[in-house]
Order: structure tokens, then C-alpha cells, then sequence
């Protein structure tokens, strides 16, 4: 059995916050916004995770208005998300994910990016892949008042240890 998930996520970026993009700190002037650590993409793939299992989304889990979640490292968060889908039993066949924002250049960070994100998900590095985007000077990403997450994901479930590939 296969189920794919989708998760989205968006920022804003201010003055005296770390741009965390999958638990890697990319230096740049601004950084996200957020009642947690502001990890944009670990924030959609959290979604994206839960969603393909249909058990919950990130604000079930971790509510912003909870002090629990203050500040809090978003790639635990991940994990204990993770954790949650696998014990039901599944596995990820892979994940897909596209960063927009103006400014910093993603490309010289992705890989960096990906092996954090393979790590935290005990996964192999060759099923993650992210990919940069830029908002072309348009919306709330163009003008770089934000920074935007997609990711996708698709999980199996069963004694099939065959791809869809
Ligand atoms: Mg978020």
C-alpha cells in the first residue's frame, strides 16, 4: 500500500532569527519567525509525513500556543512525528521538497540539507531531494518578507519491499 503527503509551510523572515532550513543554519542577515525554532521545512514535512498517514498535522501535534513547543528544535519535532508514522507501520519510499525565497542562494547548502533531513529520518540520502526556488520579485517571497516550504512525500506500508520505480 502506497499513500503520498503533501505539507506547506510559510515564514516570515525578521532581523535576529537563524535561517534554519532541515536542521542546517544557513548564514544569511534574517531569519524565520516562529513560536519554534521557525524551520520552514522541517515544518512542511512534518505535514507532509502526517498527511500520508492521516494522522494529524503539525498543529494537532504541536500546538503553537503550547509553551512546550517554545523555541523548540524543529527537527525533534520531525523525528517524534516520524517516530509516530513509522510505528503504524510506515516507511518512506522517498521525499521531495522545494525551498522559495529570494535570498540566500539555496544550492550551495542543499546537500547539506538533504543528508540533515536523511539523517533525522534514519533514511537513505538518495530518497531526499530538495530543490531551491526564488519568488521572481513577486508576493511575499519575492519582496523577501518570507520564506516558503513544499514538500512531498511518499510512504508504503506492507511486507512489499518493492518500489513503484
Ligand atoms: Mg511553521
Amino acid at each position: 500500500m502506497y499513500r503520498i503527503g503533501l505539507g506547506r509551510d510559510l515564514h516570515r523572515l525578521a532581523e535576529g532569527r537563524r535561517f534554519l532550513l532541515g536542521g542546517v543554519e544557513i548564514p544569511f542577515e534574517k531569519g524565520e519567525l516562529g513560536h519554534s525554532d521557525g524551520d520552514v521545512l522541517a515544518h512542511a514535512v512534518i505535514d507532509a509525513l502526517l498527511g500520508a498517514a492521516g494522522m494529524g498535522d503539525i498543529g494537532e501535534l504541536f500546538p503553537s500556543g503550547d509553551p512546550a513547543w517554545k523555541d523548540a528544535d524543529s527537527i525533534l519535532m520531525m523525528k517524534s512525528a516520524w517516530e509516530r508514522v513509522r510505528n503504524n507501520g510506515w516507511q518512506l519510499v522517498n521525499l521531495d521538497c522545494t525551498v522559495s525565497c529570494e535570498r540566500p542562494m539555496l544550492l550551495p547548502h542543499r546537500e547539506k540539507i538533504c543528508r540533515s533531513l536523511a539523517l533525522a529520518l534514519e533514511a537513505d540520502p538518495l530518497t531526499i531531494f530538495v530543490k531551491g526556488k526564488t519568488g521572481e520579485g513577486l508576493g511575499p517571497v519575492g519582496t523577501g518578507e518570507a520564506v516558503e516550504a513544499l514538500a512531498i512525500c511518499l510512504l508504503e506500508k506492507g511486507p512489499s519491499k518493492e518500489t513503484p520505480f
